[in-house]
C-alpha cells in the first residue's frame, strides 16, 4: 500500500531539499515525492532554440542566453519601484525591467547565467523585454538538467525558485521514476494507445520532443478524468443497485389537490418535475436527483409536492436549508401552501401523522421546551416535515419514518452534509434525495460535480415576469440609484441595499452593514422606513426584520448577503450592490434573483468606483459587471464564470460552518484538479474519459477485478475523501 512515492519530501534524499525547502513546496500542496513529481510545469522555455542578442529582431519573441552585468533597483518619483537587470551574451545587451516587484531583486546576482525569453523592444535606444518576461536561473555544469533542450518551469514559491524545483524534479525523476505505477487499466492503455504514465510523467517535465509535453499532458488529464469519473460511476452504481430504498407509490391524489389549491398555475416545467421525481420516488431504490432552477422558478413548490409523495406514502421529509432566514422562510411558506389541504388525511395507514399535516421548523433558534416538543413530534412521526437548517443533522434528531430528504441551495452543502442527512433515515433503507440549486452548473460541471446524480431542470419562469434591468453606475451616479429607490418606494415598492463584502469575518460585515444602514437612515431616506439584516443579528431579531419586511412596513432593507439566497418578496423591484466588483458572479445573480419576483418591473445597480482595467484582477471584474448588466440568464452567466475564474474547488467543502449558517461564500480554493484545469477547455476529453470509465464500471461495479486495483487505489487517494468514498476497506 504505501509506496516510496509516498515519502515526504524532506525524506526522500533529494539533494537540497531539506525540511525547510519542503515545508515551503507544502504550500503549494506539494508534500511527497508523488506530489512533486505530478506538480505540472506552467510554462516551457526552449534552451536548443537560443538567439543572439545582436541578431534580434525587433518585436521578436525569442530565448536568449547570457550573463546578469548588472541589477537595479530603485523607487522613483510616484514611489514606483523599477527593478532593472542588465544581461550580456557578447554581442550585445538587453534590459529587463520589472515594475513594482522590488522582491524580485534577490533572485538576481552579477555573474548569474541566466536565459531570458520575452518579447524584445527597443526603447530609448535600449533592447527591453517586455509582455511577461521571464529570466531563469542556469547553469552549465548541470548535465543538461537546465541547458540545450525545452525545460520546465514550475510555478515558483516564495523562497524556491524555478531552478531549485527544476533540480528537485530531475533528481526525483532519477529516483523515483521507475516507480510510478499506471493506473489505467491496461487494457484501456492499449486500445487507446495512451503513453505510459511514466513516460508521460518525465515528458511533461522533460520533454524530449517539440510536442511531447502537451501530449503528456493531454495524457495524463485524461486519465485524471477517467479516475474521477470512475469514482463517480461507482457511487452511482452504488446508489442506484445496491442501497435499498422505500418505495413512495402514493400522494398522486395529494399533489393533485395541492396543485389545484394554489392561488396560480403551476408552469409545465413544475408539473414535469413533479412526475419526474414522483415516478422516482414510486421505485424501491432510493432517488438521487438533482433539481436545477433559475432563481425564482419556483423549486419550492416542487419539493412540497415531493414532501406530499412522501406523506401519502407513509414517509416523513426532512427540508434542509442554508440558512435560517431563509429555513424560516419556507417554514411559513410552506404552512400557507398547505394549510387548504388542511384536514387531508396525508396517509393511507394511520400510523403516521394523526390529523392533518404536522410542519415544524428547527434551527438553533429552536430552543427550550420548544426544541423538546418539535424533536418529539419528528420521532413520534407526526411532523410530517421537519424544515430547518443543519440543525437537522445534529445529533439527537430522529425522524420515524423518513422517507425524503430535500436539500435546498445546495451550492452551500458540501457532500457531507448531504450524507448526514440521508443518514437519518431508517438503517435498513435510505431515503429518496432531492437536491435543489439555483446556481445554474454548466454541462461541464454538471458531469463531474453532479456527475452520479439524475438532473432535471425547471427551464420555465411562472408567466408575468419582467427581466430585471442591470446597470453599472460610478460613485458619481450613486444618487441616480437613489432617486429611483426613492421614486419605487412611493409607489409602494421595496428595496435592498446590499453593503460591500468587507472580508469573510461577520463581524466587519455586520460592521460595515450597522454604518451603511446609519447613513441611509439618517441621511438619504430620513422620510423612509429603513430596516438592517446582518448575520451578526440574534435569530428573533432576524425573523422580527424579515416579517417586517413581509408585511410591507420596511421600504429600503440595509442588507448584508445573509439575503443572498432564496429570500422571496415579490413587493421588492430594487436592489442597489455597493462594491459590486468584489463580488463573484454566481453571487451577484442570487443576490439579483431577490428582486423581480413579482410582477413588477424590477432594476438592479451595480456600484463599482473601479473604472480601470488595468490588472487581470480588476480586468475580471469590470467583465463580471459587464456579464451581469447584459443578461440574466443563469447559464450564460456560469459558463462565463467558468471561463473567468477556472472550476476551482469541485466538490464544496460546505460553505455552511455558523450555526445561523450565514456563512460567506466558499472560498474559491485551488483547482482540485492537478492535469484537466482548466476544464472548460477540456470538456471533450471529459466527455470521453466519462464514457469509457462508465463502461467499465458497469463490467466492474466495485473495481474488484485485479486489473482494476491501481484504478481503484487512485480514485482513493485522489477523490476517496471528497467522492466519500463508499467502499473503503
Ligand atoms: P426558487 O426557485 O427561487 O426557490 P420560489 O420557490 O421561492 O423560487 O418561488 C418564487 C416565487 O414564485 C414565489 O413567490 C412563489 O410563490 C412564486 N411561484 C412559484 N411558482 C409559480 C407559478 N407557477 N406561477 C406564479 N408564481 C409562482
Ligand atoms: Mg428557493
Amino acid at each position: 500500500m504505501s509506496s516510496p512515492l509516498d515519502l515526504p519530501l524532506s525524506k526522500a534524499g533529494i539533494a537540497g531539499l531539506q525540511a525547510a525547502v519542503a515545508s515551503k513546496l507544502a504550500k503549494k500542496g506539494v508534500h511527497t515525492v508523488r506530489d512533486l513529481l505530478e506538480y505540472v510545469p506552467r510554462d516551457y522555455i526552449d534552451l536548443s532554440k537560443t538567439k543572439r542578442i545582436v541578431d534580434l529582431k525587433i518585436g521578436e519573441q525569442a530565448t536568449v542566453l547570457g550573463k546578469i552585468h548588472k541589477v537595479d533597483g530603485r523607487y522613483l518619483r510616484g514611489r514606483k519601484h523599477m527593478l532593472s537587470v542588465k544581461i550580456g551574451d557578447g554581442t550585445g545587451y538587453i534590459e529587463v525591467v520589472f515594475w513594482n516587484q522590488p522582491f524580485r531583486a534577490k533572485n538576481y546576482a552579477t555573474g548569474m547565467e541566466v536565459a531570458v525569453a520575452g518579447r524584445f523592444e527597443r526603447r530609448a535606444g535600449r533592447f527591453q523585454v517586455s509582455g511577461n518576461p521571464f529570466i531563469e536561473a542556469i547553469r552549465g555544469d548541470d548535465e543538461g538538467v537546465h541547458t540545450g533542450r525545452r525545460i520546465p518551469i514550475h510555478p515558483a514559491t516564495e523562497g524556491v525558485t524555478t531552478m531549485m524545483i527544476r533540480r528537485y524534479v530531475h533528481s526525483a525523476l532519477g529516483k523515483y521514476g521507475r516507480l510510478i505505477e499506471e493506473p489505467l487499466p491496461p487494457a484501456l492503455v492499449k486500445r487507446l494507445k495512451l503513453m505510459p504514465r511514466s513516460d508521460a510523467i518525465a515528458e511533461m517535465h522533460f520533454p524530449t520532443a517539440s510536442d511531447s509535453s502537451s501530449r503528456a499532458k493531454r495524457r495524463l488529464a485524461f486519465e485524471e478524468l477517467f479516475v474521477l469519473e470512475a469514482g463517480l460511476a461507482v457511487r452511482k452504481h452504488r446508489f442506484e443497485r445496491e442501497v435499498r430504498g422505500l418505495s413512495h407509490p402514493g400522494g398522486a391524489d395529494l399533489v393533485e389537490r395541492f396543485l389545484r389549491s394554489l392561488p396560480f398555475r403551476p408552469t409545465a416545467a413544475q408539473r414535469r418535475a413533479i412526475e419526474e421525481i414522483a415516478s422516482d420516488m414510486a421505485e424501491p431504490r432510493p432517488m438521487h436527483r438533482l433539481l436545477q432552477g433559475e432563481v425564482g422558478s419556483g423549486k419550492t413548490v416542487v419539493a412540497v409536492a415531493a414532501a406530499l409523495v412522501a406523506a401519502g406514502s407513509g414517509s416523513q421529509t426532512a427540508f434542509m436549508a442554508p440558512t435560517e432566514v431563509l429555513a424560516e422562510q419556507h417554514f411559513l411558506t410552506v404552512r400557507r401552501l398547505l394549510e387548504p389541504l388542511a384536514g387531508a388525511a396525508p396517509a393511507e395507514d394511520g400510523r403516521l401523522f394523526g390529523e392533518g399535516f404536522g410542519v415544524e421548523l428547527l434551527t438553533s433558534a429552536v430552543t427550550g421546551k420548544a426544541r423538546q416538543r418539535t424533536l418529539e413530534e419528528a420521532a413520534g412521526g407526526r411532523a410530517t416535515m421537519l424544515i430547518g437548517t443543519h440543525a437537522l443533522i445534529q445529533e439527537g434528531v430522529e425522524f420515524k419514518r423518513l422517507g425524503l430528504a430535500v436539500v435546498d441551495e445546495q451550492h452551500r452543502f458540501g457532500v457531507h452534509q448531504r450524507i448526514a442527512l440521508r443518514a437519518k433515515g431508517s438503517d435498513d433503507a435510505e431515503p429518496d434525495l432531492l437536491i435543489m440549486t439555483a446556481t445554474p452548473i454548466p454541462r461541464t460541471l454538471a458531469m463531474t460535480l453532479y456527475g452520479d446524480l439524475d438532473v432535471g431542470v425547471l427551464d420555465e419562469m411562472p408567466s408575468g415576469r419582467i427581466k430585471v434591468r442591470t446597470h453599472v453606475l460610478g460613485p458619481a451616479e450613486r444618487d441616480q440609484a437613489y432617486e429611483r429607490i426613492r421614486e419605487e418606494a412611493v409607489a409602494g415598492r421595496q428595496a435592498f441595499i446590499v453593503c460591500p463584502l468587507v472580508s469573510d469575518s461577520e463581524t466587519l460585515e455586520a460592521k460595515a452593514a450597522t454604518t451603511e444602514y446609519e447613513r441611509i437612515a439618517k441621511d438619504v431616506f430620513p422620510d423612509l422606513r429603513v430596516g438592517l439584516i446582518h448575520g451578526r443579528l440574534r435569530s428573533a431579531q432576524k425573523e422580527r426584520v424579515m416579517q417586517a419586511l413581509r408585511d410591507g412596513e420596511i421600504d429600503v432593507l440595509v442588507a448584508t448577503t445573509v439575503i443572498e439566497v432564496g429570500v422571496d418578496i415579490p413587493n421588492a423591484s430594487i436592489m442597489v450592490v455597493e462594491d459590486a466588483d468584489r463580488f463573484g458572479l454566481s453571487q451577484l445573480h442570487q443576490l439579483r434573483g431577490r428582486i423581480g419576483r413579482g410582477e413588477h418591473p424590477s432594476t438592479c445597480f451595480l456600484l463599482t468606483s473601479l473604472d480601470q482595467a488595468d490588472t487581470e484582477q480588476r480586468r475580471a471584474a469590470r467583465e463580471r459587471l459587464a456579464a451581469m448588466a447584459a443578461t440574466t440568464d443563469g447559464f450564460v452567466l456560469a459558463e462565463k464564470d467558468l471561463e473567468i475564474r477556472g472550476e476551482g474547488q469541485l466538490f464544496g467543502r460546505g460553505a455552511v460552518t455558523a450555526e445561523d449558517g450565514t456563512g460567506a461564500p466558499a472560498q474559491a480554493g485551488q483547482s482540485d484538479l492537478r492535469f484537466a484545469s482548466p476544464l472548460v477547455r477540456n470538456v471533450e476529453l471529459l466527455a470521453a474519459a466519462r464514457r469509457e470509465a462508465f463502461a467499465l464500471v458497469e463490467d466492474d461495479p466495485r473495481l474488484t477485478d485485479p486489473a482494476h486495483g491501481l484504478l481503484r487505489e487512485e480514485v482513493r487517494r485522489r477523490f476517496g475523501e471528497r467522492l466519500d468514498w463508499l467502499f473503503a476497506g
